[in-house]
């Protein structure tokens, strides 16, 4: 009846994964990790890589606990932050090496801490990141997993999605049917299962259901809810399904996925479709962008910041590029021009002489396009924007034509629900009850919920996926 025989299968290959099947390997079991992809990685290898580091551990408790406002219990957080603190020391012992970003920043976007005033922020510490290229250290953080897993032998199938959990009464998930090379692979799991297959970025109908609206994916287009189906099939309870980390990002035809937004000045504002202003724009967390964009207007029920418009100018445009390539998986196609020209030949980036003639290109009113930027570069001049609150620092006026406009997408770094585990990352059922022997890790089935404090994705993926690997090697193996 079976294929093959293991003591833990690990579903997905990406952070979380390789995490899972080093440590469950190391603990002495047998591991087959199968990957969807004909290549492992997932968003991992998209990522910023970032990871959190504590000052003080206790802070850092209460700190994530109030993010999640009372959706993720203590325990959760507990056992997170404890494993977390470790992922520096146990990367250098798998052979990478972690340095810390700087703390200074242009913008109060990018700053250490998201929400500083909320309980417990001063328990974080500086961000960390495997050394490696810089920005995109996600793929330097690949590097160095997926090099250990290769060291370790363990087996990775690749071209192998998981298509069902397989379950045996009064024992537990004891087996997973996958396809590979166009045949069904039932694979036996005689300790346990390991999902680690990512969120739903690119399932359409799951952004409608759960996150109210389409917002597209950043990263890898195999992460498509899978994870999710294949526990909910076997009776997981599932949590902040409609949690989110989502920036402003730019969506052309040419591509499946999201190019992130990043201004390189704070010479710009945001418009929506009548031409207004809705945000303090350099000073919004850079993953809540599912708050400002859920606005409806009552009346005509249209989602009038979907799609919203930056608006800049010559200055702005001149200090460098209005998007990040070096992470997501635009990396793999497109490489932004430093002074934008090439974008703006393509037409991605929109141009006029006036103001007046950039707005018709963006079906917005020329007169309210004209009357936001003036009111916008008077409260430059003031130093005060009295209706959004931007810091005096970053009001920038937009004055010097040619100005441009580029249509703006909530954008997806990852989602966060799936099925809800608790701190042995055991997979819990709608009753509260662990499922038997099946664990997940990463940004299936996330901790974090709608407050998100950044770089914690990777941190989870690599802790849950340790804590996951260690209990699910520790199960006694099933009989037969
Ligand atoms: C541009 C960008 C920047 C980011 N920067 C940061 C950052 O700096 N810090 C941070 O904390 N987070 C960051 N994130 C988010 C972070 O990268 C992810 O949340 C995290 O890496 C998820 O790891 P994972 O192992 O859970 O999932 P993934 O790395 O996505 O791995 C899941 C794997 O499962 C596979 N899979 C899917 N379905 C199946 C199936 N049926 N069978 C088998 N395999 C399957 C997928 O192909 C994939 O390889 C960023 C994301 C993006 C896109």
């Amino acid at each position: 009846m079976w294929d093959c025989e293991v003591d833990v299968v690990v579903v997905g290959y990406g952070g979380a994964g390789a995490a899972a099947a080093i440590t469950a390997s190391m603990a002495g079991a047998k591991v087959l990790v199968l990957e969807k992809n004909p290549e492992g990685g997932g968003n991992t290898r998209y990522s910023g890589g970032s990871m959190r580091t504590y000052s003080d551990q206790g802070m850092a408790v209460d700190y994530f606990e109030a993010l999640c406002e009372g959706t993720t219990e203590r325990a959760v957080v507990e056992a997170f932050v404890k494993e977390s603190s470790r992922n520096p020391e146990w990367v250098k012992e798998i052979g990478g090496e972690v340095v810390h970003r700087p703390t200074g920043t242009k913008f109060p976007t990018s700053t250490m801490v998201a929400f500083p005033n909320v309980r417990g922020a001063a328990g974080m510490g500086p961000r960390a990141r495997v050394k490696g290229k810089g920005e995109a250290a996600g793929i330097d953080l690949w590097g160095v997993l997926s090099r250990k897993v290769t060291e370790t032998q363990i087996e990775v199938r690749c071209a192998a999605p998981a298509q069902q959990l397989l379950v045996e009464k009064g024992v537990g998930v004891t087996g997973v049917l996958a396809s590979s090379e166009g045949k069904d692979l039932r694979v036996r799991a005689r300790r346990g299962v390991i999902l680690t297959c990512g969120g739903f970025e690119y399932d359409r109908t799951m952004h409608r259901n759960y996150i109210g609206q389409t917002f597209y994916g950043m990263c890898n287009p195999a992460n498509t809810g899978d994870g999710i189906r294949l526990a909910a099939e076997i009776g997981a309870d599932l949590w902040h399904m409609s949690a989110t980390a989502a920036t402003f990002g730019y969506k052309f035809p040419e591509f499946v996925f999201g190019i992130k937004q990043a201004m390189p000045s704070a010479g710009y504002i945001y418009v929506d479709q009548l031409g207004k202003r809705f945000m303090n724009e350099p000073g919004t967390d850079s993953h809540l962008i599912w708050a400002p964009v859920s606005h409806i207007d009552t009346k005509t029920l249209h989602r009038t910041r979907v799609p919203a418009y930056v608006i800049f100018d010559e200055d702005t445009r001149l200090r460098g590029p209005v998007a990040s390539t070096e992470q997501g998986k635009v990396s793999d196609y497109h490489q932004w021009s430093k002074d934008n020209c090439v974008e703006i030949k393509k037409g991605w980036i929109k141009a006029a002489d006036t103001i007046a003639d950039l707005a018709p290109q963006i079906n917005v009113r020329a007169d309210q396009l004209q009357a936001t930027i003036a009111h916008y570069n008077m409260q430059c001049v003031g130093g005060y924007d009295a209706e959004y609150g931007r810091e005096p620092d970053t009001l920038v006026p937009i004055a010097r034509g040619p100005y441009y406009a580029v249509e703006m997408w909530p954008c997806l770094f990852n989602t966060q629900g799936g099925p809800k585990r608790n701190e042995r990352a055991q997979i819990l059922d709608v009753r509260g009850r662990p499922i038997s022997r099946l664990y997940s890790a990463g940004e299936l089935g996330s901790l974090w919920h709608r407050q998100y404090p950044g770089a914690g994705n990777v941190s989870e993926a690599l802790a849950f996926g340790r804590i996951a690997g260690r209990n699910a090697a520790a199960e006694m193996p099933a009989a037969g």
